[in-house]
């Protein structure tokens, strides 16, 4: 069964037949002598799988560290408008109306009506 290795030299992907397994030849692309190796291949396909695997798992990371963004940024808009109308509707009349008061205090101690 041929098997298939990368040249290290130029990443070019060589098919082996199986007679030339554990011999010598040069690439037919870079044309750097290669030892070809079917146990290496069979290393170079693991190593391959994982890094495709790690790769899996770093945009899962990614789109789930992107899905906590858009919650918090969700959570930040609502949280602004809970805060405007906590302003408009309880803050800004209370502040009114000390100020309303404190004039009316005022103006009372001046006119001697207090
Ligand atoms: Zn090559």
């Amino acid at each position: 069964m041929p098997f298939k290795i990368d040249c290290p030299f130029c990443a070019q992907r060589i098919e082996v037949p199986d007679e030339l397994n554990n011999t010598t030849a040069n690439c037919p692309s870079c044309n750097q002598e290669l030892y070809l190796s079917k146990d290496d291949a069979v290393a170079d396909a693991i190593v391959d799988r994982l890094r495709r695997e790690e790769e899996s798992r770093e945009r899962q990371h990614q789109e789930h560290l992107r899905a906590v963004m858009q919650m918090q940024e969700q959570n930040r808009r609502t949280w602004t408008i809970v805060k405007w109308i906590l302003y408009i509707f309880v803050v800004f009349p209370v502040v009114f109306w000390l100020l309303y008061a404190f004039v009316l205090f005022v103006y009372g101690c001046f006119t001697g009506k207090l």
